[in-house]
């Protein structure tokens, strides 16, 4: 089975006093509040409606919850967990939303792919390093690249 990415609308809902009070699919009680919110097709307490991560209520944040794997998120969290970051400038492989990853201009890279890649110099925190041609280079390697340049514009 395909696993979509979904996100939801949640209504407020005034409570008629007239009403059975419905339960609430969070914390299973009943809603004996004026206000409820319908998300999922179901009701709930204006603070049971949680994003699982950040524990911010849906209710306020905005108009929309997003749900994966039984989770029931707010935008952000779900972008952060779930969103690809993109892929990989170094080795061209997705990069899950979770991952840690390095950042170079507009370039993302796995923790494990961001390094020279002429010497495979890993960089530490502090760590200088060059962006040419859309490769990672080391101080080293970029100023070599420099210099040979300078010379002969057309050797790489
Ligand atoms: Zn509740
Ligand atoms: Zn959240
Ligand atoms: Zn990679
Ligand atoms: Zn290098």
């Amino acid at each position: 089975m395909q696993q979509r990415d979904r996100s939801f609308g949640i209504q407020m809902l005034s409570v008629q006093p007239d009403t059975k009070p419905k339960g609430c699919a969070g914390c299973n009680r009943k809603i004996k509040d004026r206000y409820l919110l319908k998300a999922l097709d179901k009701f709930w307490h204006e603070d049971c409606l949680k994003c699982a991560c950040c524990e911010c209520r849906l209710g306020e944040v905005g108009s929309t919850l997003y749900t994966k794997a039984n989770l029931i998120l707010c935008r952000r969290d779900y972008l952060r967990l779930f969103g690809a970051t993109g892929s990989c400038a170094a080795c061209s492989k997705l990069i899950p939303a979770f991952e840690m990853v390095m950042r170079a201009k507009d370039n993302v890279y796995h923790l494990d792919c961001f390094a020279c890649q002429l010497c495979s110099q890993r960089f530490c925190v502090g760590d200088k390093f060059f962006l040419k041609n859309n490769l990672i280079l080391c101080q080293t390697d970029y100023e070599d690249g420099m210099m040979k340049e300078g010379y002969a514009p057309h050797v790489r």
